[in-house]
């Protein structure tokens, strides 16, 4: 029996790949290298000393992942194939809620042909839109989401808690990621974004790196922060990726449920200080200029993480520090 990981070779599925390898479990992966690139497959295998099979399909591709699903016994899915860049949603609406949506109903569709109903889906807490307080907790339920990508995620949600209501023999977790950075220990995968990059971790790098000669912090007139930068949620990807085998564990115990999680450490760290740690840990520069605000952010949230702890029994180890050492490290590192 296998666990088929679409969007495997990605940055957050790699690491979870990693994980269940570790763990000595039977991996598929699926993936279409439209965010991520072939020489992931051998850093995942040289990190693990384990296989896995692979294969190079778009999961938009019925009859191909069908294929998969025929050669393998798959029990369950975690399901990480999608696009993310919020900038680019706005740009590409028709791409984005075809790959993502779309996507998510052919794998959806042959799992219930397969009787694989068992599927771990990357949300995020974009669906949680404005709440208007900063600590999300999983009953506030999905608000209004601000661009397409936030949409996609918000609407599988929706497809996913559906098909439960039509089936009860489905089993879903349903996992919102804050904000994941970090790379794995031995700097061989990690964050590797095409062109200039949307996220703060992946642009502090290039600035870092040289690549880029500063950053643009967006904005320095928040109400609610520490120093009036935005405040997110950070979490170390190789905590979110044991998030998925403990999401993972949870499906095995139960029958049959949606289940929701936060996955997040419960403290948001500014702009600021994330510049200030990343340069103090890696005893680096990283120039930047306070920049007007990025329309559609918030000023601060974070995660309620006590309810992954509680029924997940899943808590983030790693710290700021390691987070900003790690994703240098990546960086650095000779491959
Ligand atoms: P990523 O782009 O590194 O990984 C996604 C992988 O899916 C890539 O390898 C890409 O090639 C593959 N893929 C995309 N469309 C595909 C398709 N149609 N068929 C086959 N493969 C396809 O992104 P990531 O950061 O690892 O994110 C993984 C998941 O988690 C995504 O669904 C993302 O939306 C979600 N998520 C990410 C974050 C984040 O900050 N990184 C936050 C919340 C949720
Ligand atoms: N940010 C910034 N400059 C950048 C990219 C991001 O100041 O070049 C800020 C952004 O305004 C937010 C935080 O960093 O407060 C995290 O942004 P990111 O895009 O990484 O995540 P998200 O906004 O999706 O939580």
């Amino acid at each position: 029996m296998s666990i088929l990981v679409t969007g495997g070779a990605g940055y957050i599925g790699s690491h979870t790949v990693v994980e269940l390898l570790n763990r000595d479990e039977n991996i598929v992966i699926v993936d279409n290298f439209v965010n991520s690139k072939p020489e992931v497959l051998e850093k995942i295998k040289k990190i693990t000393g384990k296989d896995f099979k692979f294969y190079e399909v778009d999961i938009l591709d019925e009859k191909k992942l069908n294929n998969v699903f025929e050669e393998n016994d798959i029990e369950s899915v975690i399901h990480f194939a999608g696009l993310k860049a919020v900038g680019e949603s706005v740009e590409k609406p028709i791409e984005y809620y075809y790959n993502n949506v779309t996507g998510t109903l052919v794998l959806l569709k042959l799992m219930r042909k397969y009787n694989c109903k068992k599927i771990v889906f990357s949300s995020s807490a974009t669906v949680y839109g404005d709440p208007g307080t900063p600590k999300y907790i999983e009953e506030f339920g999905r608000g209004k989401t601000t661009n397409p990508y936030g949409s996609t995620k918000s609407i599988i949600e929706q497809i996913l808690e559906d098909l439960y209501a039509s089936d009860n023999s489905w089993n879903i977790a349903i996992l919102r990621y804050f904000n994941p950075i970090g790379a794995h220990k031995s700097g061989l995968i990690g964050e590797e974004p095409q062109g200039i990059p949307n996220n703060l971790m992946p642009f502090i790098m290039k600035v870092a790196n040289k690549e880029l000669d500063h950053l643009n912090v967006f904005g320095n007139d928040y109400e609610g922060t520490k120093d009036g930068t935005g405040a997110r949620d950070y979490l170390h990807v190789v905590d979110l990726a044991i998030g998925h085998i403990k999401a993972l564990e949870k499906l095995n115990r139960e029958k049959s449920g949606v289940f929701i999680y936060n996955l997040g450490t419960g403290t948001a760290y500014t702009v600021l200080e994330i510049i200030e740690t990343f340069k103090r840990v890696n005893n680096v520069d990283v120039p930047y200029k306070i920049a007007p605000r990025r329309s559609g952010d918030l000023a601060i949230y974070y995660a309620d993480p006590t309810k992954a702890k509680k029924e997940l029994g899943w808590v983030c180890e790693r710290g700021i520090e390691e987070m900003c050492r790690d994703s240098w490290n990546f960086i650095k590192s000779d491959k």
